[in-house]
């Protein structure tokens, strides 16, 4: 018996992650399971229930959980709340109250949709990266921060700060992930102009020293942007720091046709938290149109490591590659002579195969 908080959120977090419950329940079915759901509140769905984005008993059941499950937070509504008020205040007090420093994020391509991806078949073909980033640290988080008024402007504040200590635990991070796949390790950093870029440098090659059979190579972000594109395929697991990593994530995330196929995992905790690593997408929310994959691979994620449940996470994993192969697809990763369906129709097809197969 596992028990999970369900932390559904806002815009298209709501339809994505009532259908990867779907799966959960295909799941439990067949290999006699209880998944255990727990629902909490978070980002606009809570400010607009109890006034805050984080309430406390959301807190509470997510450290009584043996898993979370995020869909996304945010929307228009909010946007011009004051920052203590916005709805991804949520995301970043889940993270460093549960103590997640570690976001996986895999991205694979699947074959079936070569020809969905922006990139030529060839560049993309066989990408196969993790991207590790450091979630707790960083810019993100340091202080001082904030917006004052000096001689009659307004001058606004962040303050970017890593310690030895925090860099070298997402490198072990990243060597244990590398050490059970291609043994490459690129870490990605502004090392020709940022201090915290060159702790960050001496640190990772000093981890480096303990993983001798790993592969360390090193890359400035700028660059990294730029071979992503350029050659993708040359990567295995990147690691990086928080703002790097979100925007790297998101450019490796297109590398595999749609931000809509794109899973997470964040560990270190004592709960690991899963989650698409797309938003509330507000354009397209309500419409059925939303690709679950994303937050149904989060869930084989989850699977994985949190319950040690492998079969069931490969058969997740199969199922999502069957559907795909099948033809089905949901709008953002359509192209002619493809089936599509939407958010619905998507998972219920995935749910119908892992019963099947
Ligand atoms: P977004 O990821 O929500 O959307 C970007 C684009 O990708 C949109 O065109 C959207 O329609 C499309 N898209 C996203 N997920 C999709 C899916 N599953 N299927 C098909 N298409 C999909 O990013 P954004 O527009 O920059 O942000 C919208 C809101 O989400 C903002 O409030 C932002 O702060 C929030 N946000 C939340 C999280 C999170 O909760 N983890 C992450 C990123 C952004």
């Amino acid at each position: 018996m596992y028990t999970i908080t369900v932390i559904s959120g806002d815009g298209i977090g709501q339809e994505v992650v009532g259908r990867a419950l779907k799966v959960l329940d295909a799941v439990a079915k067949k290999y006699h399971h209880q998944f255990t759901f727990k629902h909490a509140l978070a980002g606009g769905a809570a400010l607009d229930a109890v006034g805050v984005p984080l309430p406390e008993e959301t807190l509470d059941s997510c450290r009584a959980s043996d898993a979370v499950l995020l869909g996304a937070v945010g929307g228009p509504k909010w946007d011009n709340n004051p920052p203590h008020l916005k709805p991804e205040q949520a995301l970043l007090g889940l993270r460093k109250n549960l103590g997640l420093y570690a976001n996986i994020r895999p991205a694979k391509i699947y074959s079936a949709l070569l020809d969905a991806s922006t990139l030529k078949r060839e560049v993309v073909e066989g990408v196969d990266i993790v991207v590790v980033r450091e979630l707790t640290g960083g810019i993100y988080f340091g202080t001082p921060r904030g917006v004052e008024s000096k001689n009659g402007e307004a001058i606004a504040t962040n303050t970017l700060t890593y310690s030895e200590s925090e860099i070298k635990r997402i490198a072990e991070s990243a060597f244990e992930i590398a050490m059970k796949r291609k043994k490459k390790v690129c870490s990605v950093d502004k090392a020709n102009i940022l201090e915290t870029s060159q702790l960050w440098r001496i640190t990772v090659t000093a981890v480096g020293q303990k993983y001798r059979e790993v592969e360390l190579s090193h890359m400035y972000v700028d660059n990294c942007a730029m071979q992503l594109i350029r050659n993708p395929k040359q990567f295995d697991v990147i690691v990086t720091e928080n703002m790097f990593g979100d925007i790297l994530s998101d450019e490796a995330a297109m590398l595999t046709g749609s931000i809509g196929m794109l899973a997470s995992a964040s560990l270190g905790g004592k709960v690991a938290l899963y989650e698409p690593v797309h938003g509330s997408a507000p354009d397209i929310a309500g419409q059925n149109k939303a690709n679950p994959i994303a937050t149904i691979a989060s869930v084989a994620m989850m699977l994985r490591f949190s319950f040690n449940l492998q079969k069931e996470a490969e058969d997740v994993e199969s199922a999502i590659q069957k559907v795909l192969d099948n033809g089905y697809r949901t709008p953002d990763i359509a192209t002619a002579n493809t089936i599509r369906v939407g958010t619905k129709e998507m998972a219920e097809q995935i749910c119908s195969i892992i019963l099947r197969q």
